[in-house]
């Protein structure tokens, strides 16, 4: 499957603290991604930062490429689904 831009299901992940979300229509789980500014790879996340108040929502998500073990953060513009 191809990493989508999905804002609306980024910002539901965000705003509930998950780094996946069922799609209970379909039964797939969506799970953030970004690609590795280095060489592009999809990355998968490797830590999140939740904010103390406010229901534990997403404060910062770091992802690490699977190819050159960079960790990153990218704007939340930048994350995709997949
Ligand atoms: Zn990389």
């Amino acid at each position: 499957m191809e990493a989508k831009k999905a804002p609306g299901l980024v910002s539901r992940m965000f705003g509930t603290g998950e780094v996946s979300l069922l799609d209970t229509k379909t039964g797939y789980r969506y799970s953030l991604v970004a690609y590795c500014p280095k060489d592009g790879d999809y990355s998968y996340v490797d830590r999140v930062d939740r904010f103390e108040k406010a229901g534990k929502s997403l404060k910062t998500v770091t992802f690490k490429c699977p190819t050159c073990s960079t960790t990153f953060e990218v704007p939340k513009t930048k994350i995709m689904v997949i």
